[in-house]
């Protein structure tokens, strides 16, 4: 048995040649819960033992039995599963781990989505799905899980946007940005979360209330207001992007 090397330092590149740091288990523990073994072969065949280390269940049953054993960094949970509804065993796996889990979903499965976030999913990446895309997801849930256990930070600072959370003050670009109480609130959620994606009904019963969880006129109405604000070009966001039929997500340098 070889000894655990411990987390390492790792170098993140995006797309838009911003980077940052983070601490990555290595090698990231995995346990797959997919029926396909074509995707299953994908993954282990995309990643390097050093980075990825894969535990598979072809089913529910045994996927429930290898989270317990193997007390995995992540899971990637498909939704379609032969012996049971993904959507059950994740309510199941949520009454005693707080493991992130990332959903695995067929193409037009908006309520699957939302339901499975609503569930306790961290994330979801829809089929096909690049590596890539995958490993992003990852990282992003395996920041928010190990700043669970972390006093929340004070700022926001990325892409010239910057939120004093406890001044409440928003910036762009160095110049003040005016928000009503109700759209600060709607950002700075969205930003203490940046890099996940938040269900509609998420966000509605933070911000306003139980009451209004099926208003998402009036969360299209202030988000449409905040893009005002912040975006240059509204069609394309740079800050928060539209999650079609699910919600929003702040997007991370
Ligand atoms: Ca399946």
């Amino acid at each position: 048995m070889v000894a655990d090397p411990g987390p390492r330092l790792v170098m993140v590149h995006y797309r838009d040649d911003s980077r940052e740091e983070w601490w990555m288990p290595q090698p990231i523990r995995f346990v797959i819960i997919e029926d396909e073994a074509p995707i299953r072969r994908f993954l282990k065949a995309s990643t390097t033992p050093e980075e990825a280390e894969w535990h598979e269940a072809e089913d529910g049953a045994e996927g429930s039995r290898l989270v317990a054993k193997k007390n995995p960094d992540i899971v990637l949970l498909d939704l379609g599963l032969p012996d049971l509804d993904g959507l059950d065993l994740l309510k199941s796996l949520r009454e005693w781990t707080d493991v992130p889990v990332i959903v695995v979903t067929a193409r037009g499965q908006e309520r699957d989505k939302v339901l499975a976030l609503d569930a306790g999913a961290d994330d979801y990446v829809t089929k096909p799905f690049s590596i890539a895309e995958l490993m992003a997801r990852v990282r992003v849930a395996l920041r928010h899980s190990k700043k669970g256990q972390q006093p929340t930070e004070a700022a926001f600072d990325s892409r010239g946007l910057k939120i004093d959370f406890e001044a409440r003050l928003v910036s762009l670009d160095g110049e003040e940005v005016r928000l009503t109480p109700t759209e600060y609130r709607l950002l700075a959620l969205l930003a203490r979360h940046a890099g996940k994606v938040l269900t509609h009904r998420y966000l509605l019963t933070e911000v306003w209330g139980p009451a209004y969880d099926d208003s998402t006129h009036v969360l299209r109405v202030h988000m449409g207001s905040i893009r005002q604000k912040l975006e240059r070009d509204p069609s394309h966001p740079r800050f928060i992007r539209t999650e079609t039929g699910v919600g929003y997500r702040m997007l991370v340098d």
